[in-house]
């Protein structure tokens, strides 16, 4: 089955990643901008890495007919450093224009505190400003539930916002309900650690239904599996779905959603095939 990975960081995986996400069926990719393992200490060291995002990742994902978008921000983690978050919001309109660019993300709260506040709702603000989609990350374990409700306030208090714009990702069984109830689209983040198997994941769906609720795998530098979107395929067939509603989470529902973006000119791969017929 032909799917698309939402949200995953392909700069932290190899070549080979790639070649084996292509083989599985995933025919896009989107990459919000991620935290490197260490605070960049300088807005050069993240014009560099939003080069690499929109200039050689989809180049590289191409090699195996892979599409790859992106999204640009300075990471929640980054944001205690205020003036540095403050030149690199300023610059990343240097971007918002290239091929791919979906929009701002992945901002949010990590430890929930004022200066994560503060740069968050900055980039939501450059965000409404350049009518961008926004991707957000939500805290993990003990924070998730308290970050979450807190990101949810911070966002219904900004009436500029089309709520159908915007997605809340890594929700669980805690928070789901929360998000799609006040009308943002709800991503599931299957995780070793940390977050939703693929069994706890088809539960949540078979709760809440499919209406905008997305899967990705998160892939990053840490512990992740880049392949869990197929892990969540089977486990939805192991239970006797239907491929019509799997392919609705897996592939619809993520065209609809990135669909919003004047950067995401999806190839849908029955074209890639028909143009190679022709070539
Ligand atoms: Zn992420």
């Amino acid at each position: 089955m032909y799917y698309i990975d939402p949200h995953i960081h392909m700069v932290a995986r190899t070549t080979d990643d790639y070649e084996t996400l292509a083989k599985m069926g995933c025919v896009a990719v989107s990459e919000p901008a991620f935290w490197a393992g260490y605070d960049r200490g300088s807005v050069a060291g993240f014009r560099d890495y939003f080069e690499q995002l929109t200039s050689f990742e989809p180049k590289r994902a191409g090699w195996f007919r892979v599409q790859h978008y992106s999204w640009l921000c300075i990471n929640p983690k980054e944001a205690e450093h205020i003036s540095l978050a403050r030149e690199v919001i300023a610059m990343i309109p240097e971007f918002l224009n290239r091929p791919g660019v979906l929009g701002i993300g992945e901002i949010g709260l990590n430890k929930n505190t004022r200066n994560e506040a503060i740069v968050f709702l900055e980039h939501v603000d450059l965000a409404v400003k350049t009518d961008v989609l926004l991707l957000v990350h939500t805290p993990h374990l003990a924070d998730k539930y308290q970050g979450t409700r807190m990101t949810l306030d911070m966002l219904c208090g900004d009436s500029r916002i089309n709520r159908e714009r915007v997605i809340v990702d890594h929700v669980e069984e805690h928070t789901v309900r929360h998000v799609l109830d006040r009308g943002f689209w709800a991503g599931m983040t299957l995780y070793p650690v940390t977050k939703c198997t693929p069994a706890r994941a088809v539960d949540i769906l078979e709760i809440h239904g499919p209406e905008r609720l997305l899967v990705n795998s998160a892939g990053d530098w840490g512990p992740s599996k880049p392949t869990a979107v197929p892990d969540f395929i089977l486990e939805m067939r192991r239970r006797g779905h239907p491929e019509s509603l799997i392919r609705r989470v897996v592939y619809d529902n993520p065209r609809e959603f990135l669909g919003q973006s004047r950067n995401f000119v999806f190839r849908p791969p029955d074209v890639l095939e028909h143009a190679e017929t022709q070539a």
